[in-house]
């Protein structure tokens, strides 16, 4: 077989369960890949020997007669999972030199399904971020160029599993979902990515960000593998005391394509102004698709959704500033310089200050003013207040008998990267409008790549399902993916 690298994970666990290739040949079509891809800087630390011996591994253990789903499938993983031995620093200057002696709980249950492990993936720095520009390793490149030549940002934060995934160097990735950032580098980069219910997934062992909305998903190429690599990262974990008691389903097999009767409830808040007729078009015509297939297509009221953004970039820093307290030049990663007559404020001061790049420390100054004793009601508590309503909001639809939601994943696609104004952070959140009020529910979402924009760029639409219930999502979004027929790739320029 050639070109293994661009197998989808369901057809390549097929090819090695009938032995038409091994886990070995996969895992050196990727490496290979991999090697000749450093002008998308998708891949920042690749572990090539870790993935040989993995997939020796896994090749035994499918002579054995033992494999699992994803036993010999080589994939790569966003920065912020801690791999044991790997460097693992969410893409921030101040843990450079942390090489994690445990292992998160998410690539723990891939390693022990035979999973192998290619390399880390860029990303914006603690996750923060539209467009994978923050980060220390310098941006990721979207694969997807157009004959303008111009470099488009991949997405953020997962902009480098977003775009290793587009460009075939990994047959799927892990990433985490904050505000958006598995879901939006899916829609500008053609991929699919589900970011799982609060507490599907477990939280152990990587890097918190903001610790009641960061949920790990996977960005894959279809549907299908969505569905078969959630299935290998989802778990009941004790080490992580937001994880649900709930026994993870076999997702592969609610993909039935049958939606009929279904309730698909279309949010008149997300038609806001200044929508582009493009996107509203896709809007009506995915709506009409999944009409076809038998579902009812419901209009409905989120009325608290136009506050999510205000309150997403209140509670997102603040939670930030807290988890971020812990890098003092102590106890991990790296220490500035001192003079001499300093002493322990100015270590912290100097190490924080050159440790954590602008925008970082923008939300640790926002976070730490909204939850000062003389704002923290003004700011944190009313957020807080807005997110039970917006979550209120999701309840009543879902109690009203919807079954899903259908909106745009992003306002537009992808944009050129550097083409944001620096000095104003709004422009770079207003890309969040769409994904951020379901981390601030809880809920499970799904980016499907459905077209290309009048450019030639891809578009992604959004799925967002019941609480619990990413099978039934899945299989929405299955059902949006046969009757899209999206297949189109970026053309190799790298
Ligand atoms: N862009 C959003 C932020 O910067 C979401 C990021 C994420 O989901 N990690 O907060």
């Amino acid at each position: 077989m050639s070109d293994l690298n661009k197998l989808t994970i369901a057809g390549a666990r097929d090819a090695l369960a009938k032995g038409e290739t091994s886990a070995v040949e996969l895992t050196e079509a990727c490496i290979s890949a991999i090697d000749a891809s450093g002008a998308l800087n998708a891949f920042v630390h690749g572990t090539p020997d870790m993935a040989r011996q993995m997939a020796a591994a896994a090749d035994q253990r499918i002579k054995a007669g033992n494999a699992q789903p994803m036993t010999g499938i080589p994939v790569g993983v966003k920065d912020l999972f801690c791999v044991k031995n790997v460097p693992s620093q969410s893409a921030s200057r101040i843990l450079d030199g942390f090489l994690p002696q445990y292992e998160s709980t998410v690539t723990q249950n891939l390693w022990d399904q035979g999973a192998v492990m290619l390399g880390k993936l860029n990303q914006d720095e603690f996750g923060m971020g539209s467009s994978t520009e923050n980060s220390v390793y310098g941006a990721t490149v979207n694969p997807w160029k157009l004959g303008d030549g111009v470099a488009r940002t991949a997405g953020g934060s997962s902009g480098g599993s977003a775009a290793a995934v587009a460009a075939d160097l990994c047959l799927g990735a892990t990433a985490t979902d904050t505000g958006g950032s598995i879901r939006q580098p899916a829609a500008f980069t053609g991929t699919v990515g589900l970011r799982p219910t609060y507490g599907r997934v477990s939280r152990w062992g990587v890097i918190a960000y903001a610790s009641s909305l960061d949920q790990a998903g996977p960005i894959t190429k279809t549907v299908r593998d969505a569905a078969i690599m959630l299935g290998a990262m989802a778990s009941v974990d004790a080490k992580d005391s937001t994880s649900a008691e709930r026994p993870v389903p076999d997702y592969e097999a609610a993909l039935t394509g049958d939606i009929r009767g279904k309730k698909i409830g279309i949010p008149k808040e997300y038609r806001i102004e200044g929508l582009s007729d493009e996107i509203d078009g896709l809007w009506s015509r995915t709506a009409e698709m999944l009409k076809d297939a038998g579902a009812e297509i419901v209009d409905i009221s989120l009325p608290h959704a136009k506050y999510a953004l205000p309150a997403y970039y209140v509670i997102a820093p603040a939670e930030a500033s807290s988890n971020l307290a812990r890098y003092d030049g102590v106890r991990y990663g790296r220490r500035a310089k001192l003079g001499a007559g300093d002493g322990v404020v100015e270590m912290y001061e100097k190490t924080r200050a050159e440790g954590f790049g602008p925008e970082v420390r923008r939300r640790v100054m926002i976070g730490t003013y909204v939850l000062s004793a003389g704002f923290y009601d003004a700011y944190y508590n009313r957020a807080r207040r807005v997110r039970a309503l917006i979550k209120r909001d999701f309840d009543q639809a879902y109690a009203s008998g919807i079954d899903a939601i259908l909106a745009p994943t992003t306002p537009s696609s992808a944009f050129a990267l550097g083409s944001a104004d620096s000095s104003n952070p709004v422009e770079m959140y207003l890309n969040d409008v769409f994904t951020v009020t379901l981390n601030l529910a809880g809920l499970p979402g799904i980016s499907v790549p459905v077209s290309l924009d009048q450019q030639g760029l891809p578009l992604g639409m959004q799925l967002i399902g019941r609480p619990w219930e990413e099978g039934e999502l899945l299989n929405f979004a299955q059902v949006l993916e046969n009757a899209s027929g999206f297949v189109a790739k970026p053309t190799r320029w790298w």
